[in-house]
């Protein structure tokens, strides 16, 4: 089966149904339950952990199990059906000439995540550009120049300028020969209207392909309105989930993705450069609910 990672709870839940062929209104009810305890867990948000629960519990009273699956397996693919169907497939990045801009709060993983997503694109054999137009936090720059030399490609900055508009524009022009731009921003503490107007702009001068936010696995109820704001100031095509190797499972992601429409495309699981996977989603669903 699909989800063979579940937490334990709900495993057990799910097996006391083993031996049925019919589901109850009350098993059904007890393995919502536990799914709806697993999500808030993992920081889904309230509102969507009941969306989504009401969904299973309506589809696993409706629809007969096909002959010869047992109620445990029916009511596992429903759950399974339904998360799919919210987080979909990948981001879509084809392997050519683009620009990608990163979003996102101060401290989310935007500038580690840009030099992890060049690493890759460089394997890919494409030629990637980080251009850093980060003004706003001490050390971006050079944390930025650092981690792109240890993904070995091309680079541009400016430390003495604080126009992070001129940058995008100057770092566009000098990394030319580059065919895949990635534009990392800078964030603020908290969404404030400076750094909306901000990305704003930079959007307009980038005129990005694929315009990413870059959310902190452990974000919780936060990443509602972050995704919110950045939707409304720029859309957001795709979300990178950062510090998946930490506790926290990401459920903000889940959030982001329903309130953006939009789908995952990156998972940060630690601090070098080749610490980044691709999202797929059948572990990351069984890691929401493990
Ligand atoms: P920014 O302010 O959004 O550019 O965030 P940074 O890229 O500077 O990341 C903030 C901190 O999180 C840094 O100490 C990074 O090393 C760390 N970080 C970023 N991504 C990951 C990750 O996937 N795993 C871990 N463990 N740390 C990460």
């Amino acid at each position: 089966m699909v989800l063979d990672d579940l937490g334990s709870s709900l495993r057990g839940t799910l097996d006391d149904l083993r031996g049925k062929s019919r589901l109850e209104e009350d098993d059904i009810q007890e393995v919502v339950k536990q799914i709806q305890r697993s999500l808030l867990e993992a920081d889904v948000e309230v509102d969507l952990v009941m969306e989504l629960s009401d969904s299973i519990k309506g589809r696993a009273l409706d629809e007969e199990p096909p002959g010869g699956t047992s109620a445990r397996d029916h009511v596992l693919k429903i759950v399974y059906e339904e998360l799919v169907e919210l987080v979909g497939d990948s981001t879509e990045l084809p392997l050519e000439s683009q620009t990608i801009l990163l979003a996102g709060l101060q401290g989310s993983g935007k500038t580690t995540t840009a030099a992890k997503m060049a690493w890759w694109f460089a394997k890919k054999g494409l030629r990637p550009a980080i251009i850093q137009t980060d003004t706003f936090r001490p050390g971006a720059y050079d944390q930025a120049k650092q981690m792109a030399g240890n993904a070995e490609v091309d680079f541009y900055g400016d430390p003495d300028s604080d126009d992070p508009v001129q940058i995008a524009r100057d770092g566009l022009e000098e990394t030319e020969q580059a065919e895949v731009h990635i534009v990392d921003t800078a964030g603020r503490h908290a969404l404030e209207e400076e750094l909306i107007a901000e990305i704003e702009e930079i959007d307009s001068v980038v005129d990005p392909d694929t315009r990413l936010l870059v959310l902190d696995a452990a974000i919780g109820q936060g990443a509602k309105e972050q995704a919110q704001r950045f939707e409304e100031a720029i859309g957001v095509e795709g979300v990178a989930i950062t510090k998946l190797d930490g506790t926290a499972k990401g459920g903000g992601a889940l959030t982001a993705v329903n309130e953006t429409d939009s789908s995952i495309a990156f998972l940060g699981t630690g601090e070098t450069v080749q610490d980044i996977e691709r999202f797929e989603p059948n572990s990351f669903i069984s890691r929401l609910l493990g």
